[in-house]
């Protein structure tokens, strides 16, 4: 589960997901942060926390009550940041330190073109640093676009953290995401390879965020899946009040579109979309598949094909979901009669 206490943010990056930005003031309060994690902890298969944002190094000490919850419960936390807080590493390290201290267990940094025009690559580095100077595994997702500046190799080569590296150090990693726009029309050029193609269909495959993960925000609704589009898909959102959570997971997981989404994914649903109406552009248009999701459930021509047609794929997608459910249980599918 993934807790976005608030939006706010000490960045203003474009594109962002939510918009954050530093003038929002909107947030969950502590008591709902920990009624949230309490609920979710009654599900026996959820076992991590994720606290991101907008910048959730604003909640101060309450993100270190949330996590030291958390942990009492028995499960797994990671902050998702920044690393503004780190710019100047003795102040950074007082920060880090209170977390640590409450069990959290991984670090993931944000940075990349558009994050450096408000948290300096060199801030990101003291993050990273400190954190991996207190044992946690540390990921630094960098954006990815054909044209850019910041690069992991760039990052790499940063002297403090090839001498991380170098320790080959498995729980430091430097990752590229390409970064979407937040609108399905837009487009942000990557690579060919990254583009979604007929050439490249074969390579993407079913979400894997729907239906195992899920999120409250800062406006008390509740997320069904941690996708960079979800904000603006209102099928993948509903309202949370307290004691709601198990009812919501049900829910989630008894809805069609979900359950395609999770076994083909969505590049795959849109492809068989284009089949039926060949109006429906969809190649090298998308790179990421939450773009690709938005498209989905915004472009009408796709939602009349998927709400005229869907009927004839449901036989299939829901035996290899239950086949996939089988696997994931540890079932001998070979023995079943
Ligand atoms: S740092 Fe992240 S949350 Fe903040 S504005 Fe940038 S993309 Fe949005
Ligand atoms: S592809 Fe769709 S369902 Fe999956 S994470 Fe992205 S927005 Fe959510």
């Amino acid at each position: 589960m993934t807790i976005l206490g608030t939006y706010k943010c000490t960045a203003r990056c474009e594109n962002c997901c939510f918009d954050s930005n530093p003038f929002l003031t909107e947030r969950l309060s502590l008591p709902e942060i920990l009624q949230f994690i309490q609920e979710a902890a009654e599900l026996p298969t959820c076992k991590m926390v994720v606290f991101s944002g907008g910048e959730c190094f604003l909640l101060g000490d309450d993100l270190v009550t949330a996590v030291a919850y958390a942990t009492s419960l028995g499960m797994i936390t990671r902050c998702v940041t920044n690393g503004f807080w780190a710019k100047h590493p003795e102040h950074g390290r007082t920060r880090l330190e209170p977390l640590v201290r409450a069990g959290l267990k991984e670090l993931n940094l944000s940075t990349g073109d558009y994050h450096q025009r408000w948290v300096s690559q060199d801030t990101v580095v003291n993050a990273a640093c400190l954190a991996t100077d207190f044992g946690l595994p540390t990921v630094i997702m960098v954006e990815l676009q054909r044209e850019r500046r910041v690069t992991a190799a760039d990052i790499a080569g940063d002297p403090r953290m090839a001498g991380r590296l170098k320790r080959d150090n498995p729980s430091l990693r430097i990752l590229e995401s390409p970064w979407m726009p937040m609108d399905h029309n837009d487009i942000i050029e990557q690579s060919e390879n990254r583009m979604l193609s007929q050439r490249t269909l074969h390579m993407r495959g079913g979400c894997t965020s729907v239906l195992n993960t899920v999120v409250i925000t800062p406006h008390r609704r509740f997320g069904f899946c941690c996708g960079l589009s979800r904000e603006k898909i209102p099928e993948l959102n509903a309202d949370w009040a307290p004691g709601t959570f198990n009812d919501l997971v049900e829910a989630g997981n008894a809805d069609f579109m979900k359950i395609w989404l999770w076994v083909d994914g969505p590049d795959r649903i849109l492809a068989w979309a284009a089949t039926k109406d060949s109006r429906i552009e969809w190649e090298n248009r998308y790179s990421h598949h939450c773009q690709t999701c938005l498209a989905l459930f915004s472009d009408q021509y796709i939602r009349d094909v998927i709400r005229e047609h869907y009927r004839e794929r449901v036989q299939d997608v829901l035996f290899r979901y239950t086949m996939r459910l089988r696997e994931q249980q540890g079932f001998d599918t070979h023995l079943a009669p």
